[in-house]
């Protein structure tokens, strides 16, 4: 087995702006693994701030690996692997995750969604399409680009989360919305009141992250029984484990790749938080066709999607699941085995 690696940098649209900062261009790491029979699988670790990580600490997790330990390992194995070589980077991890689930499925010659033992059904899963903060002026601009999606997610937490809805709904007025916050409120009682204000609107489908994710659960749950829409969990929410004190605490949670460490530990997170009774939402970071097609072969498994960082990037190398007006669909994908996923151009090379 071997390991490669290759930083890539992706180019916003538009810079990304939320309340914890602005992006114009995103350094992800793109993985490929080779096994014996030259079959490759792609990863990619799209680096999370807020967890103190970065392209750089994603090659140093990268380079402590011994390829040979993941050449007859099963996936739970090799990720018992991973996590004895640390306890955090999981963008990392699950880009290794990735490459590793690419291999197996194509060597059984099945899209990763029927390895998995789930269903991919073509137009079912609807992907948001996200405006971040800025000017009306921008937002206007921005929500008009988002023009052909059927659902937008307005972040807000900015210096005037009026003015942001109020342009927003300027040019799309009625259209599905969410919500994030991204831990901006301070206070259980200002975010019940920003949320009361979200009310108002008839078309806001749920809260994600009012909060800070230092939050005491008392707290949260205080706001859990007063708040007129659903509130969901992202920065509060990282492992399958923390689905009991995560449903005490809120409706739904926000499930992404880099942050569950890849597929296996989001089957898990989102198989928990449903038997949990929580409302499942696949998310996902500014990145490339190869972690968006990934997330998407668990769709079953979600009730919503925001899965739409390729789409705000003018040089996505890959290609793989499409967004055609929001609807997620492998049927024009250029492989049908592993992520079915290819270099944009290129056909998905079949098993030699
Ligand atoms: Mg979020």
């Amino acid at each position: 087995m071997k390991l490669s690696f290759q930083h890539l940098d992706l180019h916003l649209a538009q810079p990304w702006v939320i309340t914890r900062g602005r992006t114009d261009v995103k350094k992800v790491v793109i993985v490929e693994l080779t096994d014996d029979d030259e079959i490759v699988g792609r990863g990619e670790a799209a680096p999370i701030s807020r967890y103190k990580e970065s392209a750089k600490t994603v090659e140093a997790f990268l380079r402590k690996i011994d390829p040979q330990r993941l050449r007859t390992a099963s996936v739970p194995e090799a990720m018992v692997y991973l996590d004895r070589l640390s306890s955090h980077d999981y963008s990392a991890k699950c880009a290794v995750n990735l490459a590793l689930i690419d291999i197996i499925s194509k060597r059984c010659g099945k899209a990763t969604y029927d390895y998995l033992n789930l269903r991919f059904t073509e137009q079912k899963y609807i992907t948001s399409y996200s405006i971040g903060l800025g000017s009306p002026d921008k937002i206007r601009q921005k929500v008009q680009a988002g023009h052909p999606y059927p659902i937008l997610k307005l972040k807000l937490g900015g210096p005037d989360d009026h003015a942001a809805l109020k342009a927003l709904r300027e040019v799309a007025p009625g259209k599905l919305i969410r919500v994030d916050a991204n831990e901006a409120w301070r206070t259980k009682e200002a975010a019940l009141k920003n949320i009361e204000w979200l009310a108002n609107d008839n078309a806001i489908q749920f809260v994600e992250q009012p909060l800070p994710a230092s939050t005491p659960a008392r707290d949260w749950i205080w706001l859990k029984q007063k708040s007129p829409l659903p509130i969901f969990a992202d920065e509060s929410h990282h492992h399958a484990k923390d689905t009991n004190l995560t449903a005490l605490c809120f409706h739904g949670v926000n499930v992404k790749l880099v942050k569950m460490g890849g597929i296996t530990g989001s089957f898990e997170a989102l198989s928990a938080a449903k038997k949990a009774g929580l409302k499942t939402m696949l998310g996902c970071m500014i990145e490339t066709s190869i972690l968006i097609s990934a997330a998407a072969h668990l769709a079953e498994l979600s009730d919503y999607f925001d899965l739409d960082g390729n789409l705000l990037i003018t040089n996505d190398p890959y290609s793989g699941v499409t967004a055609h007006k929001g609807v997620l669909s492998f049927a024009n994908a250029p492989g049908k085995t592993g992520l079915c996923v290819a270099v944009r151009g290129e056909t998905q090379a079949t098993r030699p």
